[in-house]
This record gives structure tokens, sequence and C-alpha cells, in this order.
């Protein structure tokens, strides 16, 4: 991809705003400190059973852990504490967030790209990718596959950093996202939350984005230690510049974006150092405005197209390992939604449930233009990374509702403005929990009807019926109301929600 021409060149040049990252420092120093996050995991070894159980239960109160408390766990190393960690992970998920997963499906929007990172297959030096943005139309034909044929609620839209994709483009994608209802069998399906990952922006930029309605802001920091970072984006490229990357949740906050989402792309550095920084960040943002992240992402580096640096990173993070770190992060912010997506095989994601995830995609392209082309081919030259799990939307709530899970359509949350501060404060007292719940069942309820094959039906009216029977025993005071507006979505309403 060529990116000198002059406009491209003028773009790249005033992106970052010096101010922007500068004013949030303190003696001209970020929030991450190398040093100090390796000398306390190396500090913090061989923790007995006491001080983990003691850890642990600062957890199930609901409480997030101190970064020397989750050192401690990161080296726990005894299979019979492991597995209380586990088992305490599960006990966290289920009073924070019930039965619930929350399904999703990311929306590649483009992939030009003026970043070099090592490990993507969008970066502008490889030579093999086939470039394209989506027009409004695209965006549009894409959106009626995923609200009106799979039943999608929710979707991650998905950007490369590029003048043609700026905020404006992005704003614009989001309009047409959620201008798209499309009839079903029983009403109509549309998109009610988008949330975006998409390159670090301005505070100017952020709050237009947050006028147009972006739901959670996700940006990774792929890695927090600060070596590694600059050897895996180049220093002449906007990624390069590490701290306009760190600050990016802090101008979100700013800008009122108050639902963001951190994560790091596991296999560029010690995995454990990266659960302690995304820790460290999450720290950092509860100090600095009173809100923790609303989502913690911990993609694994995946294989791309002509990528040979995702074959030979010696940072490759093995499955118990990964299995652990997601143990680690649940107990350490209990009230965080957990992310886990289609990059994993079936298998890991199956057993990732029950240590605490929240949140996972299904129906998954990543090819821009790939549903509307119901290709169901992973088309490397077009895929940023390869998928580990292809499976439907309908075959993973089958799957779901087998083990017991009610899959939540719900977004309701964020329209009555439960979002940031709020949320958090309802999630860690159990009162969206709630809410979550007979939303939850009305949701679900729409998609059965709408979009379930008879197999996933059956096993969806067995969670439905026991759901139904725990909002009877458990909130008798709604359950009339609750009933009333169940039979109305049975009926063919949509969008009915408390
Ligand atoms: N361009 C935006 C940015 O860099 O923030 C959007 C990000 S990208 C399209 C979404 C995420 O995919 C990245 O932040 C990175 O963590 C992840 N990713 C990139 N290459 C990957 C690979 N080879 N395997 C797995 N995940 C990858
Ligand atoms: Fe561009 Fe994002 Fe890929 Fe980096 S990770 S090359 S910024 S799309």
């Amino acid at each position: 991809m060529e990116l000198n021409n002059t406009d491209t060149a003028g773009w790249i040049k005033n992106r970052i705003k010096q101010d922007e990252i500068d004013k949030y420092l303190k003696n001209g120093k970020d929030f991450i400190n190398d040093d100090l996050i390796e000398a306390t995991i190396k500090s913090n070894t061989k923790p007995d059973k006491k001080m983990v159980e003691d850890i642990i239960s600062k957890s199930l109160a609901i409480n997030a852990l101190s970064l020397d408390e989750t050192a401690y766990l990161l080296n726990v190393e005894d299979a019979e504490l492991l597995s209380m960690m586990q088992e305490a992970a599960l006990i966290i998920k289920k009073k924070v967030y019930d039965n619930r997963i929350v399904t999703f499906a990311p929306l590649y929007m483009s992939n030009i790209c003026v970043n070099n990172c090592q490990y993507c297959g969008f970066r502008y030096s490889n030579q093999e990718a086939d470039r394209r943005v989506l027009t409004q139309q695209e965006v549009r034909m894409e959106t009626e596959v995923l609200a009106g044929e799979i039943g999608h609620k929710r979707l991650i839209v998905v950007y490369g950093e590029h003048p043609n994709t700026d905020y404006e483009y992005i704003a614009d994608t989001l309009k047409t996202i959620y201008s798209v209802k499309v009839p079903t069998k029983n009403g109509f399906g549309q998109i009610r939350r988008a949330n975006v990952n998409a390159a670090p922006m301005s505070i100017e930029a952020l709050r237009y984005l947050h006028k147009v309605g972006i739901g959670t802001y996700q940006a990774f920091q792929e890695t927090y230690h600060h070596k590694t970072y600059e050897a895996v984006h180049p220093k002449n490229t906007i990624k390069g510049n590490y701290k306009w990357r760190l600050y990016c949740m802090h101008r979100a906050m700013e800008a009122g974006v108050d639902d963001v989402g951190l994560g790091a792309l596991f296999g560029l550095y010690d995995w454990k150092f990266e659960v302690m920084a995304l820790i460290a960040h999450a720290h950092e943002l509860e100090t600095a405005f009173g809100i923790g992240p609303h989502t913690i992402s911990f993609p694994r580096l995946e294989p791309a197209e002509n990528t040979p640096f995702t074959k030979n990173s010696k940072y490759m993070v093995s499955n118990n390992d990964f299995l652990k770190l997601i143990t680690v992060i649940r107990l350490a912010v209990p009230y965080t939604g957990m992310i886990i997506t289609a990059r994993e095989s079936r298998e890991m994601r199956t057993k990732s449930l029950k240590l605490g995830i929240t949140q996972t995609d299904a129906s998954t392209k990543i090819g821009i233009g790939a549903y509307a082309a119901h290709t169901d081919d992973q088309q490397g030259n077009k895929q940023q990374f390869y998928l580990g799990d292809t499976r439907s939307l309908d075959e993973v709530i089958r799957e779901f509702a087998e083990l017991g899970y009610i899959t939540s359509f719900c977004t309701a949350g964020y329209r009555c403005g439960r979002t940031g501060k709020c949320i958090m404060d309802l999630l860690r007292t159990g009162a969206e929990g709630k809410y979550c719940k007979l939303n939850a069942v009305l949701t679900y309820r729409e998609w059965l009807d709408d979009f379930a094959s008879e197999k996933t039906k059956e096993a969806g009216e067995r969670v439905i019926e026991k759901e139904i029977l725990e909002v009877k025993n458990t909130m008798p005071k709604v359950y009339n109301q609750f009933m009333e507006y169940y039979k109305r979505i049975k009926g063919g309403e949509r969008d009915i929600y408390f």
C-alpha cells in the first residue's frame, strides 16, 4: 500500500495531539512501570493455601485485587489451589452475571491501514492483502444479513487506521447500521448496539462518535511492555506512539464515552506481565475517573496470511496458561465483562465459559464484505488473521442452552443510561443482574421465535421455562408486568425491556 501521497502524509503528521498525552502524564511518565511490574511478579511467588484463600475471599466479595495479590495468583502452580481459583471464578461470574452469556458479531469495515504492526495481515507493507473499504450501501447489506438472517443485536465494528476511514466515516457507518430494520418470521431484526474497535482518536473525534451512539469503545494496547511495543510497532507510524495509545481510554472518558474495552494481544510478550498491566490499567481508570473498564479482551496471536511474525513469536501462550490467565483476570476484576472470540477453538471457548467469560461472538466472518457474500471459506488475503471457530450463532446458542446458559441479546442498560459508573455500581451490588435477568429472557424469546432452528428452539424452551420460574420465585413484585411483556413479545411485538 502506498502512503506517500501528500494528503495521507499530512493526515498522519497531524493525527497525534501531544497535549492530549502530556496532560495525563505524571512527571513526564506514564502509569505502566515495567520494572515495578516485573519485580512484583518476581517477589510474590510461592503463595500458601491460606494466602490464596484470603485473596479469593476478597474476590468473592466482589472487590478488585491489588497488583501484589494478582501476582500471587499468577504464580500459583499447585493443582489444588488452581482448582480452588477456578471454582471461585465461576461463582463470581454467577454472582455478577448469573448464567447469562452475551453474543455479538464482528463487522470489519475496512482493511486499509497506515500502520505496520508486525503481527497484522492489514499492515501497510503486506503487498498480498486485497484492500477494501465498505461503501454505505455495502455496510447496509452486511447489517441486513447480521440482523435479518442471523439475528444479531450487537456488533463490534472494526476499522483499520486511515484518513479514508477516519471518525466521520466511522460515524456514517454507525448511522447506517442503526438505520437497518429487517422483517423477520415474527417481528423485525435490528442492531441495537454497535461497539467500535478502532485506533486511538482525539477527544474531539470521540465526542463526535459519542453523539452518534457509539457503544463500548475498544482499543487494545497489544503489549504494555514498552520495549516490545517499540519492536512490533515501527517508530515512524502513528501506532508507534505507545503513550498516544495508552491514554486513548482517558480521552474517551473525557469525551463522555464511559464504556471502554481494554485488551492485550497475548503472544507478543510474557503473559503474566500483560495480565498485571491490564489490571494496572483498570486501576488507573478507576482512580482517574471512578470507572473501571467495561470489558477486557485477551486475544491470542493467530496466524495471518503473509505474516511470518505470527508463527515465530517466542511468547506464544499455551492452552493451560491461557485458561489460568482468564481465571486470574476474573478474580482480579470481578465486575468487568470478559470477552473470548472466535479466534479460539470450540474446545477452548467451552472451557473458558466455566471460568467466567461473559461475552463471545458467533457466526463470525472477518473478511471485508464476507457476510453479504455468504462465503463460508476463510479468505486469508481479506482477513486480519485466521479464525479457530466458525460455528453459526444457532449452533453456539444451542450448545449454551444444553449447558444451562441463557444467551442474552439485552442492550437495554445502555439505552436507559445504565453505563459507566452507574453500571459498575449496579453490577457491584447485584442490582443490574435483576434487570438483566428479565431482559435476557425477553430478548431470548425474540431470538428463538425469529431465528432459531427447531433443535435449538427445543433446547432454548427448556432454559426459558427455568428462567421464568426463577423470576416468579425471586422477583414476585415484577412478575406480572414481566409476563405481560413476555406475552406481547410472543405476539410479535419487539424491543420491549425493563
Ligand atoms: N486498527 C485498529 C487498532 O489497531 O486499534 C483496529 C484493530 S484490529 C483490526 C483488532 C485487533 O486485532 C488488534 O487490536 C489486535 O489486538 C488484534 N490482532 C491483530 N493481528 C492479530 C493476529 N494476527 N492474531 C490475533 N489478533 C490480532
Ligand atoms: Fe492497522 Fe490495527 Fe492491523 Fe495495526 S493492528 S496494522 S493498526 S489494522
